[in-house]
């Protein structure tokens, strides 16, 4: 019997909920604004009640989440997060009182890295990395198969970009108070070495990290405008493209994956990923022989869909 999965991907801004089969077909799908935890997965519930009478019972349910995310002792729960009103939310529970089926759980970027897999752009691989680099940083993925699970998951997002001599990252370095008021100043703007590098980043946690420095807020931050709104040319993109190449060499390094997918509102600048695959080598400095690089560094294969296609996987991998 054909078998039907609900999925949830649980954002910061949008949820999307959705009925989907284990040939990844979509076959329902709704969007939520993601205002506050009551009203988001009761609507949720809703719809997944709703595509009863017209798909019958749901054989599992996965959600992928944005975190931190309890994944043993508070299996289920959306952590401490930054996002208002959502700390500390059992996010499990309201689906388990009324669908008496299997439910997956796991990070949003492990639900996308799932979705790239089996359909996008990891297929065929066991260990690799998917990042989103977005309103924040999130990376996961897969180790010979499997989820990274441990103590918990990873937050690759805070890994540390430490030393960012200016020297070598002359583009990087700027200052949020030399910031130019005009867009058309922007180009000309004067490059100054990074020194305070708490007044640049954005997380609220450190001064240092991959998401403080190099998510879309860090860039609207540091250049003082939304990064979409940035021309093609302007600087931004050199610097963004010194500090993921930063963070490339350390994944790198640290993971040994055989690909690594970046996705996420920033990454639609296409021309990053020429400037990200130069820099990843510089910053290897030959240490490390890579495949082709334009094979190893490359963008989502499924452009959107990856989080609710990988919830649905959440789904069947609950059930065993
Ligand atoms: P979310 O992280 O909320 O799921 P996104 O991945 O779209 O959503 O990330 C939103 C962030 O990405 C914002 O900071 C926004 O400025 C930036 N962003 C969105 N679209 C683009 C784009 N086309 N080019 C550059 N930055 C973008
Ligand atoms: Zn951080």
């Amino acid at each position: 019997m054909a078998k039907f999965f609900g999925g949830i991907e649980l954002g910061g801004t949008k949820t999307i909920c959705g009925i989907g089969t284990q040939d990844g077909e979509i076959l329902a799908e709704k969007r939520i604004p993601t205002t506050n935890p009551a009203d988001v997965l009761s609507r949720c519930v809703d719809f997944f009640e709703e595509q009863i009478p017209i798909f019958g019972h749901l054989s599992a349910i996965g959600i992928a989440s944005f975190g931190p995310v309890g994944l043993s002792a508070k299996f289920g729960y959306i952590l401490r997060t930054p996002k208002e009103g959502w700390s500390n939310t059992d996010i499990v529970s309201p689906f388990r009182k009324v669908f008496d089926v299997p439910i997956g759980f796991d990070t949003d970027v492990n639900g996308a890295a799932l979705g790239e897999w089996r359909w996008g752009a990891a297929q065929g691989l066991d260990t690799f990395i998917y990042f989103t680099i977005g309103t924040g940083i999130g990376g996961g993925g897969m180790i010979n198969g499997d989820f990274m699970h441990g103590l918990s998951h990873p937050e690759m997002g805070h890994i540390p970009l430490l030393n960012l001599r200016p020297e070598r990252f002359p583009h990087s370095a700027m200052k949020a108070d030399s910031m130019p008021s005009k867009k058309s100043d922007k180009k000309n703007a004067p490059i100054k070495p990074f020194g305070s590098l708490d007044s640049l980043s954005v997380c609220p946690f450190h001064d240092d990290c991959f998401e403080g420095l190099a998510s879309g807020p860090a860039i609207e931050k540091r250049w003082g405008s939304k990064a979409e709104n940035l021309d093609t040319e302007h600087p931004a993109w050199e610097a963004e493209a010194s500090l993921i190449a930063r963070a490339m060499r350390s994944v790198i390094c640290t993971l040994s994956p055989q690909r690594i997918i970046l996705g996420g509102g920033v990454m639609e600048q296409s021309q990053l990923f020429p400037l990200i695959r130069e820099k990843t080598i510089e910053e290897l400095n030959g240490y490390m022989d890579l495949p082709k690089i334009d094979e190893f560094i490359v963008p989502v294969g499924l452009k959107g869909k990856a989080g609710i296609l990988g919830a649905f996987i959440l789904a069947e991998r609950a059930m065993g």
